[in-house]
């Protein structure tokens, strides 16, 4: 094969990885996975493992927490947050979540602290990787052009008007994969911390995850929206002896829309139901 011809090859296998979502490459060497490893002999396997076994104690440390401890570690973390500033510097400080490592910036919020409404997706994409804010690549657009139709801005100053953009993972799962569940698990302590201390008086969450997460309901977001729920923290050293909710409503990501049009007709009715809950 001619260089240029194998140059081709290459780029279009490139672009078949980015057209399934793979945009990341997570290990510094590249292998031949259409290489079979050689398979060891049962003496070579023997002698590997003796070999480990003697040199165990000056293996290092993980670099990461197992899960449990982690996510231990994050409920104490983000319980001594006391202010947005304390909470993001937490966060960015955390090395209990893998996706640090693989991410290219934190994102932690966009908007008015002091808004009515606080909104909640899922994790950071490409776009908002880059930049180290929430919802700024198309889908966040979209969001915006939602949000508008019912008067609402992420800039804007007037509290009633404005709406404060935050996710529930704070790192990029490699590829935009779905984040796993362990993933979500040691990240919950800190959104849940984060609607404390935003104290919303309304909660917006977008799409299945960040409904499921936040309303610790499994059922699918077709049947979490349409309705109003009671968002209590789950995490039981956030619980406080008052025990007030804040009404949170689930509606369909705006990536969702962008893959399913037809779907914007059921958002709309979500936001009309939003509308009659702020002037109610
Ligand atoms: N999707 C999300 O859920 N959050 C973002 O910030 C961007 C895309």
């Amino acid at each position: 094969m001619n260089c240029a011809a194998l140059q081709r090859e290459m780029i279009t296998a490139l672009e078949w990885y980015v057209d399934h979502g793979v945009d990341i490459a997570v290990q510094d060497e590249v292998f031949d996975r259409t290489v079979m490893p050689a398979v060891p002999s049962a003496q070579q396997t023997v002698q590997s493992l003796v070999q480990s076994m003697a040199s165990a104690p000056q293996v290092a440390a993980p670099a990461f927490l197992g899960k449990s401890d982690a996510y231990e570690e994050a409920v104490k973390l983000a319980k001594a947050a006391n202010t947005l500033e304390e909470l993001q510097k937490t966060i960015q400080e955390f090395d209990g979540i893998a996706l640090k490592k693989t991410a290219s910036n934190m994102v932690f919020a966009d908007g008015n602290p002091k808004a009515d409404i606080m909104l909640i997706g899922e994790a950071p994409g490409a776009d908002e990787d880059r930049i180290g804010k929430p919802f700024m690549g198309q889908s966040g657009q979209l969001l915006d052009r939602i949000l508008k139709s019912i008067d609402l801005d992420r800039n804007a100053e007037d509290a009633s008007k404005a709406v404060y953009l935050s996710n529930v993972v704070s790192w990029r799962p490699p590829g935009n994969r779905t984040p796993a569940p362990a993933e979500i698990e040691v990240s919950l302590p800190f959104i849940e911390r984060h609607i404390q201390l935003i104290e919303p008086k309304m909660i917006v969450l977008c799409g299945g995850i960040a409904a499921q997460s936040l309303l610790g309901n499994s059922q699918s977001i077709s049947k979490l929206r349409k309705a109003w729920h009671d968002y209590l923290p789950q995490t039981q050293a956030l619980k406080t002896a008052e025990g007030k909710g804040i009404p949170a409503i689930a509606t369909y990501h705006p990536s969702y829309l962008l893959r399913t049009p037809q779907q914007k007709k059921a958002v709309w009715a979500d936001m009309l139901m939003i509308l009659k809950k702020k002037l109610s």
